[in-house]
């Protein structure tokens, strides 16, 4: 996208955003009448993910053309995904321990809500995850996982044909650069859309006053959060400028407009489109962001598994239960666990938070306490979740250049 037209978009988008909340905390409930174009911003993005996903993963793994690359790519991705997450966790546990948001919270009060009904999820089950015994459905489902293992080993089969295998990889790039397309013109909308998403949200969750009731009511644990994910970003600002060798603001610049976009639809997997459009306009190398952003918005979760492991803190601290450090390291496990099975939809870390909790041994309906606010951090940690992505293709898109112009 023209650099003249990415900068008017991300000034409409910040109006919109700030236009969106301020609309939201004046009118409330009656900003549900513009919840329908959010609604339609949402769903025309979801509309492109499937394709775009196949598509971009495909053309990824076949413009690799030796297979001994896509190990070098998977290998460098995936450590980034468990170092990154890591990262994560052990900021959010340590921010934890140093706010202490849960002493002293009254449980009384707050546990009326029910546990979000999820049964066991292990480690077989997120092996079990990867495939599908019907593709069809699962694009269907929008289970993505299953989608990129599929489109990576069919691409890979695809590698091996020579010739033959050329028109089908060529069909795939024109599906890609015709998907792309779509997104550049989806994205015009975005400033109304982000605007209708922010206005209604805030309208629901009763208008600005009972917001920032709920926000005070939670300050602690929400200031923990926030406070972790900052730290976490300027983390991740710096693996960009060192590994990935960028500068920091002119690649904000360009992650910007996906970055609002994950803010305000509080889905990584939604956002993907807006993300693959910004680390293009970022320069990144093709290969890399085609193959590391799709598995990325569905196992990489460098905010999800923050929060995890702040609310798992602040739930245990608020039953005034104290884990020590052999726990903590098993919420380090499971949050890591957790935040790659949650899926890149609203509030699916909340859901396999579960994993967490039990592991511990704490009650599930400790998530009641915590419910209220989920919804403003949901999008934080989201926005998180997408930078975390982002910065990822950049820097296995630089490690696997420079082996590249070696080989
Ligand atoms: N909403 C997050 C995402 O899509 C997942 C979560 O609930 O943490 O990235």
């Amino acid at each position: 996208m023209k650099t003249a037209m990415e900068n008017r978009l991300l000034l409409l988008m910040l109006v919109g955003i700030v236009a969106g909340g301020v609309s939201g905390y004046v009118w409330g409930e009656s900003m549900q009448s513009v919840a329908w174009l959010g609604e339609l911003f949402l769903t025309t993005l979801k509309m492109l993910i499937v394709p775009l996903v196949a598509a971009s993963v495909i053309t990824g793994v076949a413009g690799l053309g030796d297979v001994r690359k896509l190990g070098r790519m998977g290998g460098y991705s995936v450590a980034y995904y468990a170092c990154t997450t890591f990262l994560a966790v052990s900021i959010g546990l340590v921010m934890a321990n140093l706010w202490q948001p849960g002493v002293g919270v009254s449980l009384s009060d707050n546990l009326t809500a029910p546990t979000p009904g999820v049964g066991d999820v292990g480690l077989t089950d997120l092996v079990l995850s990867l495939v599908n015994p019907n593709i069809i459905a699962a694009a269907a489902d929008m289970k993505l996982l299953p989608i990129i293992v599929f489109c990576i080993a069919f691409a890979a089969a695809l590698s091996t044909l020579g010739e033959r295998g050329q028109p089908v990889v060529r069909f795939f790039e024109g599906l890609n650069e015709a998907m792309m397309k779509l997104v550049e013109w989806v994205m015009v909308f975005a400033p109304i859309g982000v605007f209708a998403l922010i206005a209604s949200k805030l309208g629901a969750a009763g208008g600005g006053d009972a917001f920032f009731a709920q926000l005070a009511g939670l300050a602690k644990y929400a200031l923990a959060v926030i406070s972790g994910l900052l730290t976490h970003a300027l983390a991740l600002s710096l693996i960009l400028l060192l590994l990935a060798r960028r500068s920091i603001m002119e690649y904000l610049k360009h992650m910007a407009a996906a970055l609002m976009t994950a803010f305000s639809t509080a889905s990584s997997s939604a956002t993907l489109p807006m993300t693959l459009e910004g680390v293009k306009n970022a320069g990144v190398p093709e290969n890399s962001r085609r193959f590391v952003l799709p598995l990325g918005a569905t196992i990489n979760m460098d905010g999800t598994a923050l929060y995890e492991a702040v609310a798992v803190l602040f739930i245990a601290q608020a039953y005034a239960l104290d884990l020590g450090f052999g726990q903590q390291m098993v919420v380090l496990l499971t949050a890591t666990m957790a935040a790659i099975g949650a899926a890149g939809i609203p509030e699916a870390g909340l859901v396999t938070m579960v994993i967490v909790l039990e592991a511990v041994g704490l009650p599930l309906e400790g998530i009641g306490l915590i419910l209220a606010i989920d919804w403003f951090l949901d999008r934080c940690r989201t926005t998180i979740n997408v930078y975390g992505d982002s910065v990822g293709a950049a820097v296995v898109g630089r490690l696997t250049g420079n082996r590249h112009f070696s080989d």
